[in-house]
């Protein structure tokens, strides 16, 4: 402890914790309502859900809590982990002394309104369910970014800042554009060579249950603690941790194509990873929770992508792979790795190869702007979704379930959440070029199935820093560089010529 008010100090941890129980507790019953609840729970859930959001702003709110880290902030030296913990709280105060509480059970409420009728309107590929939700939800956030934005700041930047402090648009947009011509250059070169990639090697009849024990033994393999975390079926894969002994990562399959599902638990599994490389001394503390979502991310983007897609884990894995399915016996890693590594515009996000899928996230960042900035309404949707995908992947969904439909987080109001996405690419291949360096030959680590000295990297790199330090200053620390896309478009180019041929 340094600075001369140590019960201060303890007296705003402690309040501090159980503000973070709160949340915890709402984030239990938010993955319940995922994977076990009845449909008919979602009214009552909503009605628990927006109990526990207004006692946590209360709390929150509270003199007694702001006069504690006034209190705690006295005497603290700067640089310090204590001083961290001051900085991380402020930043909450601050950001929730804007919203009133009214605000905050509203958001709560309508999320879990709005998450039924997404899911019913996805369903039926009917947008008209999901419509009234969405704009109820749209006029919320809009208000909540007003406010958090004040009269200087910019909305859609208020938003972002939600998931990843300090970013904003105008830095982003140079970013996006310098993706979207990379990328688009490297779909156009793959599309004109005329070389298709067999993926018949991915594809068959793969039984859930063997599925669910492969996907199992390989985030096992990872390092994933099962006796600190739990795989679950959901509509939608996620990660929830909720303390770093207790992490919930959760999956689905397609039953004739084993990639939607392996790279799914691989990719929750580096989350989960991170969550319980958290340090058990800031459990519940201001710092205690990862930095920022594009950091986390980059976690489970380097073991889906980096790792997951790589030869070398193949070269381990394919006796794996023919021991769980022994219809696939005749694959081999020459024929399944390109599989595994296409560049193909196709409709859908979470099954979007890594050649497209950051186009994918520029759909939503330009949409996204749009609502939130007022430019264009709920109802113009799904034909600004269908034009902006023609425009940058040259396709259409012929619905919308497969269209403006497919992505949950609308639904929960996680407006100016999609952008990490593309963050996390730049950040693992970033990382992934240090890692290297310090490690040495990776790849002959991942052939002999090792994979610990990878993790005890990022742990000692990333997880043991949590929110320490602001995601750019940590990217900077590990990799002695400021964020720059050129290691991932660099490696987008290497698999592009290494499966089609082309040079870009
Ligand atoms: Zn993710």
């Amino acid at each position: 402890m340094t600075g001369s008010n140590g019960a201060g100090y303890e007296r705003f941890l402690e309040l501090w914790s159980e503000v973070n129980d709160l949340s915890r507790a709402s984030a239990v019953l938010s993955w319940d309502q995922e994977t076990q609840m009845p449909e008919k729970g979602s009214e009552a859930r909503g009605r628990v859900q927006s109990t526990l959001a207004g006692v946590r702003h209360a709390k929150l709110t509270a003199t007694e809590l702001s006069d504690a880290l006034a209190s705690a902030a006295e005497g603290v030296e700067e640089g310090s982990v204590e001083a961290a913990q001051v900085r991380e709280a402020r930043r909450e105060l601050d950001r929730i002394s804007k919203i009133p509480e009214s605000l905050a059970r509203d958001l709560a409420l309508a999320a879990t309104r709005a998450h039924e009728s997404w899911r019913r309107a996805r369903a039926a590929s009917d947008f008209s369910l999901f419509q009234p939700d969405l704009e109820h939800m749209v006029g919320l956030k809009r208000e909540e970014a007003r406010l958090l934005a004040g009269p200087d700041g910019r909305p859609f930047d208020a938003l972002l800042d939600q998931f990843e402090p300090g970013v904003t648009e105008a830095e982003l947009e140079p970013l996006f554009t310098e993706l979207r011509g990379r990328l688009s250059s490297i779909v156009r070169a793959v599309t004109e060579s005329g070389k298709a990639v067999d993926e018949s090697p991915a594809r068959g009849d793969f039984p859930m249950e063997a599925q669910r024990a492969f996907g199992h033994r390989v985030a096992r393999e990872m390092g994933f603690d099962f006796e600190a975390g739990r795989l679950d079926l959901a509509p939608h894969p996620f990660c929830s941790g909720f303390a770093p002994t207790d992490v919930r990562i959760t999956w689905r399959y397609l039953a004739d194509d084993f990639r939607s599902a392996l790279f799914g638990i691989m990719h929750e599994a580096g989350h989960g990873l991170y969550e319980q490389g958290l340090p058990l001394e800031w459990d519940g503390t201001p710092i205690g929770p990862a930095t920022s979502l594009g950091i986390h991310e980059s976690q489970s983007r380097l073991w889906e992508n980096l790792v997951g897609r790589s030869q070398a884990f193949w070269s381990w894995c394919l006796p794996l792979f023919h021991e769980y399915f022994p219809g696939s016996r005749d694959v081999t890693v020459d024929r399944l790795w390109p599989a595994l590594n296409t560049v193909k515009p196709s409709l859908i996000r979470v099954e979007a190869d890594q050649g497209t899928y950051d186009l994918h996230i520029a759909v939503r960042f330009e949409v996204e702007r749009a609502l939130i900035g007022g430019e264009v309404e709920v109802r113009d949707l799904p034909e600004l979704w269908d034009v902006t995908y023609e425009e940058l992947l040259g396709i259409r969904s012929p619905d919308v379930a497969d269209g403006v439909l497919q992505d949950i987080h609308w639904s929960f109001g996680g407006f100016g959440y999609f952008p990490t996405y593309t963050l996390g690419n730049l950040i693992n291949a970033q990382l992934f070029v240090a890692a290297k360096d310090a490690l040495g030959d990776l790849d002959a680590m991942f052939a002999r199935g090792e994979f610990r000295p990878l993790l005890d990297w990022l742990r000692d790199n990333i997880h043991q820093h949590a929110s320490r330090y602001p995601a750019n200053e940590l990217v900077e620390r590990v990799t002695g560089r400021a964020l720059s896309p050129d290691d991932f478009l660099a490696e987008r180019a290497r698999v592009a010529e290494e499966v089609y041929g082309v040079t870009v």
